[in-house]
C-alpha cells in the first residue's frame, strides 16, 4: 500500500474540497480542493525539472499557501522535502542545500499554475524519507532528522487527536511551518482533520490579536514567547478570538507567563512537548485529560518513554532523570550521519533526548532542563529553568534567561539576563533579593544584566549560546 504522506492532502480535497483550508492576513483564501490542483501542478512542475523519487527538493518559504503546495507537491512527486526557515542566514542555507544535495530550491517566486495535467502520487513505503529537518543547533551544529511518511502520518494524527481538532477549527499558523511544531502539529494535523489554518503575516502581536479576532481563530499553537507578546498586547484592546485551546511548546513556559494569558484570555494552555526527532509532538496535555500546572503532559500514543539516571539506571517516579522515547514517530537517524545517528539511539531503538525529567506517580512528565544547560555551581546542581520561574514571578520582569558563567572557584556562577517590561526600572539588588527568597542560597543569580531583548532562534528558543558570548 502506499504510504505517501501527500494522500492526507487528497483525501481533504475529497471529504472537505470546497471549504477554505487557509486564509492569509490580507485576505488570500485558498480551498481543500485548489490545494489539491496546486500540489499537483508542483508535482508535475518539478518532473519535468527531472526530479525523480528520492530527490531532495528545499523549501525556502514562509508560512502560506506557497508552502503548503509546495510542501504537499513535492511529496507527491516522491521528493524529500528540505525545509528552510526563510529567516535563516545565507551561511545556514548554502549548509544546509549543501548537507542535503537539494537538487531545487524552491523560493518566493510564483509557483507553477495547475494546468490539465497533475503527476501520479509517487509509491512511498512507510520508512522511506519525507522531510529532512534541520534541527535548531542550539547547542551545536546543525544536523538534517530524517522524517518518515508513516512517522509524520502518525505525528499529525497523535496532534490532531490530543487537541481534538475538528473541520471546525480555525489554528493559528503563526509557528512556522519550517519546524515541527508548525509543520506537524499546525499544516499536517489541520489537513488531516480538515480544518483551517489562519496565517498572520509577520508575528506582530498587537496585529496577531486583531487577525486572529477577524479570522475566528480557536486554537493557539505557538511558544511561550507569543503568550507574552499576546498577553502584552491584550492589556492594550479589548478584541479577544474565539480561542477554545493554547498548545504551547517547544521551549519551557513559565508558570507566571502561563497563568497570565490564561486569565487574559480565558482558554486553557496545553502544554507539549515536541521534538524533531519525534517528528511532532512527544508529550503533550490532551484535551479531555486533567490537566496539570507545569507538566507537559503524557507520551503520545505510539511511543514509550522512560528516564535514565547519569549511572544508566531506570529512574523510579518523582527521580531525574534523561528522557528517552522510542516508537513509530522517532526518527530512524540523521541524514548520512551515521556517528550522529549512533550518539543518539540506541541499537534498541531508544532515542536519547539531551532534556532532563522527572515523571509523577501519575504519570505526568515534567521538563527539568537541558543536560548541556544544568550549572554546576560549587559542586551543586542548578537547574536555570527554576532560576528563571523564581524570577519570572517578580511583575517587572517580562522576560528571564539563566546561565552558568565561569567562576574561579565554584566552576560556575548563576547569572541571569532580564528584559523588564515597559515602563520598569532596573533594580538588580531588589530582584536577587526577590529570587534568593524563591530558591535556594546556591541558586539565586549573583549576576544580573539586563538587555532589551534576549537573542532567540527563528523558532523562538532563547539561544543561550549567544547569551554566553555577551558575558
Ligand atoms: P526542536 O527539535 O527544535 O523542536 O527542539 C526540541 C527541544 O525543545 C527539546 O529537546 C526540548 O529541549 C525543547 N522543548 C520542546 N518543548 C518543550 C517544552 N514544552 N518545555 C521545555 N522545553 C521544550
Amino acid at each position: 500500500m502506499n504510504a505517501n504522506l501527500a494522500q492526507i492532502l487528497d483525501s481533504a480535497a475529497e471529504a472537505h474540497g470546497d471549504r477554505v483550508a487557509m486564509v492569509v492576513e490580507g485576505g488570500e483564501t485558498a480551498t481543500f480542493a485548489e490545494f489539491a490542483r496546486r500540489a499537483g501542478a508542483v508535482a508535475a512542475w518539478l518532473g519535468e525539472c527531472g526530479v525523480v523519487p528520492g530527490d531532495r527538493v528545499a523549501l525556502r518559504l514562509p508560512n502560506g499557501p506557497g508552502y503548503l503546495a509546495a510542501y504537499f507537491g513535492a511529496l507527491r512527486a516522491g521528493a524529500i522535502v528540505v525545509p528552510l526557515n526563510p529567516l535563516l542566514a545565507p551561511p545556514e542555507v548554502a549548509h544546509r542545500v549543501e548537507a542535503s544535495g537539494a537538487r531545487v530550491v524552491i523560493g518566493d517566486e510564483p509557483l507553477p499554475e495547475p494546468s490539465g495535467s497533475a503527476a501520479a502520487m509517487a509509491e512511498r513505503a512507510p520508512g522511506d524519507a519525507a522531510v529532512l529537518l534541520y534541527t535548531s543547533g542550539t547547542t551545536g551544529a546543525a544536523k538534517g532528522a530524517v522524517l518518515t511518511h508513516a512517522g509524520l502520518r502518525d505525528a499529525a494524527r497523535n496532534a490532531a487527536s490530543v487537541l481534538a481538532y475538528a473541520p471546525s477549527d480555525v489554528i493559528l499558523g503563526a509557528a512556522p511551518f519550517s519546524h515541527v511544531l508548525g509543520q506537524s502539529a499546525g499544516m499536517n494535523a489541520a489537513v488531516l482533520a480538515g480544518a483551517r489554518i489562519a496565517v498572520p503575516g509577520r508575528f506582530d502581536p498587537p496585529r496577531a490579536l486583531a487577525e486572529m479576532a477577524r479570522t475566528g481563530t480557536t486554537v493557539l499553537l505557538g511558544v511561550p514567547a507569543m503568550c507574552v507578546g499576546l498577553t502584552a498586547a491584550a492589556r492594550e484592546s479589548v478584541v479577544r478570538p474565539p480561542l477554545r485551546i493554547a498548545h504551547i511548546g517547544g521551549a519551557p513556559l513559565p508558570a507566571e507567563v502561563g497563568a497570565a494569558f490564561e486569565a487574559c484570555f480565558g482558554c486553557p494552555i496545553h502544554e507539549g512537548y515536541g521534538l524533531t526527532e519525534l517528528s511532532g509532538m512527544a508529550a503533550a496535555q490532551p484535551v479531555g485529560r486533567l490537566r496539570v500546572t507545569g507538566s507537559v503532559g503524557v507520551p503520545v500514543g505510539g511511543v514509550e518513554m522512560r528516564l535514565r539516571a547519569a549511572d544508566g539506571s531506570m529512574c523510579p517516579p518523582e527521580a531525574v532523570g534523561e528522557v528517552q522515547f522510542r516508537g513509530g514517530t522517532v526518527i530512524p537517524g540523521y541524514w548520512r550521519d551515521d556517528a550522529a545517528t549512533r550518539a543518539a539511539i540506541d541499537r534498541h531503538g531508544w532515542l536519547s533526548t539531551g532534556d532532563l525529567g522527572r515523571v509523577d506517580t501519575a504519570g505526568n512528565l515534567f521538563l527539568v532542563d537541558r543536560t548541556k544547560e544544568v550549572i554546576i555551581r560549587g559542586g551543586y546542581n542548578v537547574y536555570p529553568r527554576e532560576v528563571e520561574e523564581a524570577l519570572y514571578a517578580h511583575p517587572d520582569v517580562r522576560e528571564a534567561a539563566v546561565i552558568g558563567v565561569p567562576h574561579e572557584t565554584l566552576g560556575e556562577e548563576v547569572a541571569a539576563f532580564v528584559v523588564l517590561e515597559p515602563g520598569a526600572t532596573p533594580d538588580a539588588d531588589a530582584l536577587r533579593a526577590f529570587a534568593a527568597e524563591r530558591v535556594a542560597a546556591y541558586k539565586y543569580p549573583r549576576r544580573i544584566m539586563y538587555c532589551e531583548s534576549l537573542p532567540k532562534s527563528p523558532t523562538g528558543k532563547v539561544l543561550k549560546r549567544a547569551l554566553r558570548e555577551l558575558t
